[in-house]
């Protein structure tokens, strides 16, 4: 049996090569279908692009011999441009068999099959397992095979969305390898782009230093409410209550191997205490590694963990991003995040006294249940926090402010108006119209929460209003230090 796959990563559109970085998950995906027997050649579409801008993109997936695509569409971004792409896979091979997978294809999979026939298969919820059941039965005995399979979606013979349950999970992450990119082809200028500084988390460049992604757990138990990859999407997306979490030991072998690929800056995004970051920066501080970490806590660091860290900042750039969104406790534990203001400025002192690392706050001024009263409370807060920069031996802390962002999968966008969200909700066709001809390397514009309480335009001068206030505190800081 020839066991050909293609796997890409689609574009927005066209002339749209943004988002060139993989959901984290698929790498793990699809080096487990490797596994298993099957030849996966990758094709990153706007990896490609970016390398090439004048690329065939027919010419380019013409030369890959494959009897099954498999696309992701983690991000919304993707929904136009997967359709797009899945039409030419058909064109170019018509018996082949096209499945997407990601929140975003599954949360609108009902719209996707009605808009396009070239995708076959939406596969929902953990897929490692579902994907090598779905590829066996397709090659073996064809399509209608696939509707005893469990985490799917597929048009039936009435052009109806059919649902199969989801009762297929892949728990224990430990078994996946989330490193190997050799499928992928180009796979080593991949780790030569970072994120690029006009379009954050949008846009990507090209750097002299190696970067990567590294997943170390898969779902989450918090439940902030605009965000669309929370304890609430995971419970209806793939039918799950509970985090997976990756073994110290894991990610230990994981930063070796990445260390050893060249790589120079990681970036970790997770809840530090539940895979014991402490003990894995413990080990890291004994070693030569030379790395740096820049880690986004969905919570706050405990003690152990910011210690290892600041030992680890002292040979490299190295520190910490943390979500403390507001200086009101109550509204805080509302969106998500359960730690008072003492151990956010307990932590935040550790890290100051410390004179190695660095810890970036987030604030929103949009939060659910937000108010302008919160914004003033919020803004003490931060100049508390910048101001542990006054006496310290060098300037760590540091605060931002932007607008919280509704997702496609969230709490909010499910129950807008339990959640008093006031603005418009993008359906499937808005969306849809918008990435057809969305320009590369531009912010995505904002589906920003906004209540009754806070507009959009009120939150928008709230962060200009945050932003001027803090440049002036710490223009005021610098002054200081320099006449010590
Ligand atoms: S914002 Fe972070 S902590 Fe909150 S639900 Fe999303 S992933 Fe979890």
């Amino acid at each position: 049996m020839n066991k050909n796959i293609l796997y890409i990563h689609p574009y927005c559109n066209r002339d749209n090569s943004d988002f060139l970085f993989l959901p984290a998950g698929i790498v793990g995906v699809i080096n487990n279908l490797r596994k298993k027997g099957f030849n996966v050649t990758g094709l990153n579409l706007p990896l490609e692009m970016k390398l090439n801008p004048n690329i065939n993109i027919r010419e380019a997936i013409e030369e890959i011999d494959f009897q099954i695509v498999i696309m992701d569409c983690h991000w919304y971004y993707f929904l136009y441009g997967v359709q797009e792409v899945a039409r030419l896979c058909k064109e170019i091979n018509p018996g082949c068999f096209v499945i997407v997978g990601g929140f975003s294809a599954n949360f609108f999979r009902k719209n996707l099959l009605q808009s396009t026939d070239k995708i076959d298969i939406i596969v929902r919820g953990d897929s490692e397992t579902t994907i090598i059941n779905i590829c066996s039965e397709l090659l073996l005995k064809g399509k209608k095979a696939i509707k005893k399979l469990p985490n799917l979606t597929y048009e039936n013979m009435f052009w109806q969305a059919k649902d199969t349950n989801i009762t297929s999970f892949d728990n224990d992450i430990n078994k996946f390898d989330y490193v190997d990119l050799s499928f992928m082809k180009n796979w080593q200028e991949y780790l030569a782009f970072k994120q690029g500084e006009g379009a954050p988390g949008i846009g990507q460049i090209r750097d002299l230093k190696n970067f990567y992604y590294l997943p170390t757990q898969k779902g989450c138990l918090n439940s902030c409410p605009s965000c669309g990859g929370s304890k609430f999407s995971y419970e209806i997306l793939a039918n799950k209550r509970k985090a997976c979490i990756r073994s110290p030991q894991n990610i230990i072998d994981d930063l070796k191997r990445l260390e050893q690929l060249d790589v120079k800056k990681i970036m970790v995004s997770c809840e530090s205490k539940l895979n014991d970051w402490g003990r894995i920066l413990g080990y890291i501080n004994i070693t030569n590694t030379t790395f740096n970490l820049v880690f986004e806590d969905w919570q706050l660091p405990n003690k152990e963990t910011a210690k290892e860290m600041c030992k680890y900042g002292a040979n490299t750039d190295s520190g910490f991003i943390v979500s403390v969104l507001t200086g009101n406790e109550i509204l805080r534990f509302k969106n998500g995040k359960k730690y008072k203001n003492e151990e956010v400025i307990d932590f935040a002192k550790q890290i100051s006294e410390s004179g190695t690392s660095y810890v970036a706050f987030w604030f929103s001024p949009n939060l659910v249940g937000g108010t302008k009263k919160d914004f003033k409370e919020t803004i003490r807060f931060a100049k508390k926090l910048v101001e542990l920069n006054r006496l310290a031996t060098k300037p760590n802390i540091q605060v931002m402010m932007s607008s919280m962002e509704v997702d496609i999968t969230s709490l909010v966008y499910s129950n807008p108006k339990k959640l008093k969200f006031s603005g418009k909700v993008w359906d499937y066709e808005y969306i849809i119209k918008m990435l057809k001809f969305r320009e590369e390397g531009k912010k995505l514009g904002n589906m920003s929460y906004c209540s009754e309480e806070i507009s959009i335009e009120e939150g928008n001068n709230m962060c200009e209003e945050f932003n001027k206030e803090i440049s002036e505190l710490k223009k005021e800081i610098y002054e200081f230090r320099k006449n010590m």
